[in-house]
């Protein structure tokens, strides 16, 4: 995939109406519908006050959550929870649109950029289209939840039409969705100039530049819960990396197809083949692959557990292995010390319990004091660096979760690839 694509700064936007796909996708406290976590909004500001400054007029869009567009598809998720499809209402479903809406964004971005923002009541329907014929430049329209649309999801030709009728240039920066070919996200791009925001610039640089031309030794540090998950990451960096490093959940797989005892830790024995060729193809590739050679293991899935520290391979019937061991601890921040590129994705251990977070810590501890260039990608390793305390010291935490996984596996980006290339 070509990673070099045109910004806001390569294109003239002065007094043009521009569609900014932003990701407001916040997560929200469940009864008030209060924004709990703002830092979606805070990272899109650097490119809506960009376009605003440049006397650009803003039409911003993003979806929230995951609304039934219709509501034969709430009912269906309703008899899909076990509700009685006879049962469900049309008031219902409106109202568990109500709670998708993107008005507590607007506010909420009002208040962080100081000015109003204008917020429509639909995505492509008649307030929408007035609201954006009438926007001047410096302001800013905020479009109602994309996937309030049938469309959006389905990436339907006529909803990015509609979208882009009412604007003269797409800029994305949305990077939390560029993974998904949709409506707003990617098919827009057909019927506007297409160009990247700062956000989705800036990980294209320091991700894409990281698989492209990586400054050596590369080490990636992969964990989390499931070999399933990562196989495609794994396979990708085995092509690139000079280190792999294997941690979490997934290397109870890779011990038990060594022939270890792993007890009760998370185990996929389908994958341990998988795990098997993945050392081999390691061996073949010349990558140095780290697998640890102790773990704290809990004779229960719980923070007040009790633990001991067992070799790898010999934890004991009925125990499971919840974090590395001092001893994997020690030799990972020793790879990790010289390397010239840091990429993780994955923590070492359950870290959402204190006592099975210090792998987790001192991986993000010895990343922090590396002078590599550090990037984090995934959900729960940013979640992790950030409860941590260590996000200020990395060079990269990738705003998008799923997103920042599909670049990894080196897959196509739909929302990149539709951008114009420099
Ligand atoms: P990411 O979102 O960064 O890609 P994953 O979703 O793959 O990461 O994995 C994160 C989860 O893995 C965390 O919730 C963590 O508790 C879990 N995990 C890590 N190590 C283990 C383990 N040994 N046993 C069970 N779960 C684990
Ligand atoms: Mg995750």
């Amino acid at each position: 995939m070509n990673y070099s694509k045109k910004t806001v700064t390569d294109i003239d936007v002065k007094g043009k109406k521009v569609l900014l796909r932003c990701d407001f996708n916040v997560p929200q406290d469940k009864a008030t519908g209060e924004i709990t976590d703002d830092k979606r909004i805070r990272a899109a500001l650097p490119t809506i006050q960009y376009l605003l400054d440049q006397g650009a007029a803003v039409i911003a869009c993003s979806h929230l959550g995951k609304p039934a567009a219709t509501f034969d598809s709430y009912v269906k998720k309703q008899a899909e929870k076990g509700k009685d499809p006879a049962s469900v209402t049309e008031e219902e479903w409106k109202k568990s649109l109500q709670k998708l809406s993107l008005a507590p964004v607007a506010r909420r971005l009002g208040e962080l950029l100081g000015k109003d923002v204008v917020m429509a009541s639909d995505v492509v329907g008649p307030d929408a289209r007035a609201k954006a014929a009438a926007l001047q430049p410096g302001q800013i329209l905020l479009l109602e939840n994309t996937r309030f649309e049938k469309g959006e999801t389905k990436n339907d030709p006529a909803l990015a039409k509609a979208m882009a009728d009412m604007a003269e240039v797409y800029v994305s920066d949305a990077f939390g969705a560029v993974h998904r070919a949709h409506a707003s996200t990617a098919g827009v791009a057909a019927y506007l100039p297409a160009v990247s925001g700062f956000l989705i610039q800036k990980e294209l640089e320091i991700i894409g530049g990281a698989l492209q031309s990586p400054k050596r030794p590369l080490v990636a540090i992969l964990g989390g819960s499931k070999v399933s998950s990562k196989i495609g990451v794994i396979n990708n960096l085995l092509e690139i990396a000079d280190t792999i490093i294997i941690g979490g959940g997934m290397a109870y797989t890779f011990s038990a197809a060594q022939g270890g005892n792993v007890g009760a830790s998370l185990l996929e024995a389908d994958w341990e083949d998988y795990a098997n060729d993945m050392v081999k193809k390691a061996a073949e590739k010349g990558v140095k692959l780290l697998l640890p050679v102790d773990t704290v293991c809990a004779d229960a899935f719980a923070p007040d557990a009790n633990t001991q520290v067992v070799k790898s391979g010999e934890i004991p019937d009925g125990w499971q292995g919840l974090d590395i061991g001092p001893e994997t601890v020690a030799l990972y921040c020793a790879a990790v010390k010289d390397a010239g590129t840091v990429i993780w994705n994955g923590p070492m251990g359950v870290f959402e319990f204190a006592a099975f977070a210090k792998g987790t810590e001192a991986v993000a501890r010895a990343l922090s004091e590396t002078d590599a260039i550090t990037i984090i990608g995934g959900g729960d390793s940013a979640a992790a660096v950030q409860q941590l305390g260590y996000a200020d010291k990395m060079t990269h935490i990738s705003t998008g979760g799923g997103a920042s996984l599909e670049f990894m596996e080196g897959k196509e980006l739909p929302g990149v690839a539709c951008l114009l290339d420099k």
